[in-house]
């Protein structure tokens, strides 16, 4: 399966299969609410004109206004935020935060701008879009943005309503009334999924051997916690290629070594590999934490790790996930594994809204308590339906989103 949201598709379709959800709320999921297909109209630093095309998707808002990930890359598709979206919409559901499923993004190649091009770029995002306002739907940063165009949406937002209202963007810095710990989120929420799904399965983490590819905010983020427990990375990579090291990567070092360079490319203390062989490498875990559609029906079979955890969005197709099951691999899905960011950002709208700003041990013990919370419900409805992690967790949302949709007379 080619596109994203065909495997997307594919899991609400067998989880609402399984769990019976009414047929009218399935009819109502199968495509977004609504569809925002524009374009950014820009003057370069060197007088010439380019036009970026531009999406957000709002999927499904029964449980609260739509959220999260703006997404900066070269081959942005519509498929691709669509499915983005409805994975938000899960997720959210999945972990008890009270919103809808927003995604979206610009068809660019950051690295290739300016930081002012770049910066008029992102405020063009914001005002060609129309945002609504928090009460509706709030951008949050995904692939290709940070703290940096975060700020700057927040910014054009409020030059143009003339108002302060933090909660309008998500994943701002905390001095712009954001939240602390929300650049870890996503990662250290990883690491309270990966310790407890790998108790659950008598897999020991501290001496675990671990791959991860995609060496980004969550990718390296989530190899350091691992790092600094004392279980060994063998292998990372990034969009320039693996590292691999059977006695353990320096990930410190490495992490240092992209703050200054931007990529991994070129670093010298380590045997290069392969994206594709990275992933087939013989370990404990497996954490995919770049691109969606990495573990597909092409490499399956090739996989040796014991489990997989998905840090990215989508890495595994449904066809892959057939054969995983097969070999006896266990997945823990997107939708639980990477929530962390999701129930940050609710957090930080907690905070945005109520102007009281929380320590960063409230930030994350609250984050642990909830993950762990929607991590259990996964893999007990998985229990009870036998069935993998994935459609357990799907089946939690959906059930959640259909009472909702049912209460409000939708269908
Ligand atoms: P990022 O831009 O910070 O990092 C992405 C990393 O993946 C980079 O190291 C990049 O070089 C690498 N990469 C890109 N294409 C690759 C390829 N084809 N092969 C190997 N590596 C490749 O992005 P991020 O925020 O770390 O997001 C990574 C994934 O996690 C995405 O799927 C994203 O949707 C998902 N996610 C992110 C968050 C968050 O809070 N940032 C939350 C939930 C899920």
């Amino acid at each position: 399966m080619d596109s994203v949201f065909a495997s997307a598709l594919d899991s609400l379709n067998k989880a609402g299969k399984l769990a019976e959800i009414n047929p009218r709320v399935m009819e109502l999921l199968s495509r977004p609410k609504r569809i925002m297909d524009f374009s950014i109209p820009m003057k370069m630093d060197d007088g010439s004109f380019k036009l970026f095309t531009a999406y957000r998707v709002h999927y499904n808002d029964a449980l609260g206004p739509t959220r999260d990930g703006t997404r900066f890359v070269p081959d942005l598709t519509l498929d691709e935020a669509k499915a983005l979206a409805l994975f938000m919409t899960i997720k959210h559901a999945v972990s008890g935060v009270p919103a809808g499923g927003g995604k979206g993004g610009v068809k660019v190649d950051p690295s290739k701008l300016s930081d002012w091009e770049l910066e008029r770029m992102t405020r063009g995002f914001i005002r060609n879009l129309k945002p609504k306002g928090p009460k509706i739907d709030i951008p949050g940063a995904d692939i290709g943005t940070d703290y940096r165009t975060q700020s700057w949406m927040l910014d054009e937002y409020e030059q143009i309503t003339g108002e302060h209202n933090p909660p309008a963007i998500n994943d701002k810095p905390a001095i712009m009334g954001g939240t602390v710990g929300s650049a870890e989120a996503t990662g250290l929420g990883i690491f309270y999924v990966t310790k407890a799904a790998c108790a659950d399965n008598d897999l020991d983490l501290e001496n675990a051997k671990v791959v991860v590819q995609g060496f980004g905010q969550v990718g390296a983020t989530i190899a350091r916690y691992l790092y600094d427990m004392g279980t060994k990375i063998i292998a990372v990579s990034d969009v320039s290629g693996g590292f691999y090291n059977e006695d353990g990567l320096d990930i410190p070092a490495m992490q240092a070594y992209v703050a200054e360079n931007r990529v991994l490319e070129g670093y010298k203390d380590a045997e290069t590999v392969s994206n594709k062989e990275l992933l087939e490498l013989n370990c404990d875990l497996l954490i995919p934490a770049a691109v969606q559609n990495v573990i597909n029906k092409n490499n399956a079979d090739q996989i040796n790790a014991t489990m997989i955890v998905e840090a990215a969005n989508g890495p595994t197709t449904p066809e892959a996930e057939d054969i995983l099951k097969e070999k006896g691999i266990k997945v823990i899905p997107d939708v639980v594994a990477n929530a962390g960011g999701a129930i940050v950002c609710h957090y930080e709208r907690i905070q945005g809204i109520t102007d009281d700003y929380w320590t960063i041990d409230k930030v994350e013990n609250k984050l642990e308590n909830q993950i762990l919370t929607a991590y259990r419900a996964a893999r007990d409805t998985a229990n009870e339906f036998n069935t993998t992690p994935r459609l357990g967790a799907w089946i939690v949302a959906l059930r959640k989103v259909a009472k909702a949709v049912e209460m409000r007379g939708w269908v």
